[in-house]
């Protein structure tokens, strides 16, 4: 179990609009702009759906 929980800047795979979202997110992530779905969370970890642009401190 890793200690800290990160926050991950994605793209939308289908409109490319990019969002910060959370490591551990407990709900489905869905792109704001599109609504595509970004994440599913897999019991307290994301599962992303798209790509990860870059992994943020
Ligand atoms: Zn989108």
């Amino acid at each position: 179990m890793g200690p800290k929980s990160k926050f991950i800047k994605v793209r939308c795979s289908k409109c490319k609009n990019e969002q910060i979202i959370f490591d551990k997110a407990s709900t489905e992530v869905k792109c704001l702009v599109c609504n595509e779905v970004l994440a599913t969370s897999t019991g307290g970890k994301a599962k992303l759906k798209t790509s990860i642009l870059e992994i943020l401190a």
